[in-house]
């Protein structure tokens, strides 16, 4: 049986009786509590004899009770299908008619609305969840038995379908299998060096591969306690860290622990491991958190399509963590760098298209046939759609994606080069680089900063600081300044919004 619960489930305490999740609200799991409460969950789901495969669409406030019912489902052999919370209708209603699921579940204040939409749209059940253990959700399930034995599953079947974060185009459903996601659960937790003792602060949302799969597939594998906050909260992340050794965040959320006064070395004392990524983590970000914790952030590449692709090493015996780099590939991972238009395999220092292989590459896209053709070599590796290079020692940078690479007058212009001279700017906060079109060159490139507090920029400056640095055809020919970047939940900043906005800029 390749069900990954068993699997989680097998890992879980001796005693039960332990506390397994700690809640901001005040509320103590314990391991028992989870198995409980899946497990009648799972036998609700079960009595609604439901097809093989059926989708179980999810729409809920981040709660131990939800992450049950990602739990329930497991057990139950269906396929889970989370969805952003800031989701409205136009969008849940594309979700929902793509996905066809079986059940949906979502907050009791949307729920009448989510019905409406979802029984137009032929779903047979929607049930309410909300994040202080009310609805209808739990209501049916208290009624059933707390012991559920969970369907067997091989390694092919389908656990979960997650869409992507939607950053360069509409979301796409990745469909991840049993084996997928436990193959690199276990990879990462040998490789993260999970030991007996560690609590994790769970502080990102559950309806993406980093909150849902890398940190509760990796609490629970390794039978750790979590200290669970229902919405990022810095100071109470602050107030957590001496009872914690364990905390993974997107970038952002390192930036606004930065901007708290409580974060001192003392305070991380005790934490062993802070992990970032889903966005490219800043160098001063970086080497900020070094200078004010003493903790070199470990950041790590992934995607919905593949979970965790490679990381910065843990252990000091496997390597120094080198910033602005994602690390290397992680065991039984394949990853490679070719030229796009020859798939020629490129040596180390040369940019190209990143490629990879191995046990936790996904099915394919939900209903997308072609789509998933295409995004696959003739010899099996999956195109991620990131751009980068390996350097002499294995470790893999990524400059970019490849439908944001510029090509201007012929030449290919890099935008994480490009942003990395206009951050080390004096007053610069951020910055985000984009091509727009442009009569003669094609595309032009322009960039979008975001001054530090207090500081004021100039474009006319910004420019002539970076001509004569970098080639000509790299320089913007128009720099905006902005108070901040647009990002999407997971933090990623959107440049198809800020190429929208300017596309009449020189046109
Ligand atoms: P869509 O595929 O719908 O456009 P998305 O690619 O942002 O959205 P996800 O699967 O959530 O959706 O994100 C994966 C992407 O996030 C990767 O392909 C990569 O571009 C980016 N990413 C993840 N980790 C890092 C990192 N450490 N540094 C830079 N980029 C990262
Ligand atoms: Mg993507």
């Amino acid at each position: 049986d390749h069900n990954l619960y068993t699997a989680l489930r097998a890992a879980f305490p001796a005693d039960l009786d332990d506390v397994a999740v700690e809640t901001d609200t005040g509320l103590r799991y314990s391991w028992r509590d989870l198995d409980r409460g899946s497990a009648m969950l799972a036998n609700l789901l079960a009595s609604l004899e439901l097809p093989e495969g059926t989708r179980i669409a999810v729409q809920a406030d981040k709660c131990v009770e939800s992450l049950m019912l990602y739990l329930a489902v497991l057990r139950a052999g269906h396929v889970y299908l989370p969805l952003n919370t800031a989701y409205q209708a136009a969008e849940l209603e594309y979700f929902i008619g793509n996905a066809e699921p079986g059940v949906v579940v979502c907050t009791g204040k949307n729920f009448p609305w989510v019905s409406k939409l979802a029984f137009k749209q032929g779903v047979r059940y929607v049930f309410s969840l909300n994040d202080d253990r009310t609805g209808t959700l739990l209501e049916r399930a208290s009624h059933f038995g707390d012991q559920h034995t969970p369907v067997e599953r091989g390694e092919d079947d389908l656990a979960a379908i997650l869409y992507t974060s939607g950053t360069t185009g509409r979301s796409k459903g990745a469909m991840l299998t049993h084996g997928n996601m436990l193959s690199n659960a276990r990879t990462l937790k040998d490789y993260w060096d999970w030991r007996p003792g560690d609590v994790l602060i769970h502080a990102l949302p559950i309806f993406h591969v980093h909150g849902l799969f890398v940190a509760i597939h990796g609490a629970l594998l390794n039978g750790s306690r979590m200290l669970w906050m229902g919405k990022f909260d810095a100071k109470q992340v602050i107030e957590w860290l001496p009872r914690a050794t364990v905390f993974m965040g997107v970038p952002t959320l390192y930036v606004r622990l930065l901007a708290e006064p409580g974060l001192t070395r003392e305070q991380c004392a005790h934490m062993r491991l802070f992990i970032s990524g889903s966005a490219p983590l800043l160098i001063d970000t970086f080497n900020e958190f070094r200078r004010r914790t003493g903790h070199t952030i470990l950041e790590r590449y992934g995607m919905s399509e593949t979970i965790m692709l490679t990381s910065n090493p843990c252990r000091p015996e496997d390597g120094e963590r080198i910033g602005g780099t994602v690390g290397r590939p992680l065991p039984g991972v394949g990853v490679r760098v070719v030229d796009g238009k020859t798939g020629r395999e490129l040596p180390a220092g040369e940019i190209g298209d990143i490629q990879v292989r191995g046990p936790n590459v996904f099915k394919g896209y939900w209903r997308m046939p072609e789509k998933t053709a295409e995004e696959f070599t003739a010899d099996g590796w999956f195109k991620t759609g990131d751009v980068g290079h390996f350097d002499e020692r294995g470790y893999l940078t990524i400059v970019g994606r490849s439908k944001d690479l510029i090509i201007s007058g012929g030449y290919n212009v890099y935008p994480a080069e490009v942003e990395g001279y206009l951050n080390e700017t004096e007053g610069v906060a951020e910055s985000a680089v984009v091509g727009v079109p442009h009569p003669d060159f094609g595309e032009a490139v322009i960039a979008i900063v975001v001054p530090k507090p207090g500081a004021a920029l100039d474009e006319a400056a910004l420019i002539a600081g970076l001509k004569g640095r970098i080639a000509n055809y790299k320089v913007p020919k128009r720099v905006f300044v902005v108070p901040e970047l647009p990002r999407n939940a997971m933090g990623k900043v959107q440049k198809n919004l800020l190429r929208q906005e300017r596309q009449g800029l020189f046109v």
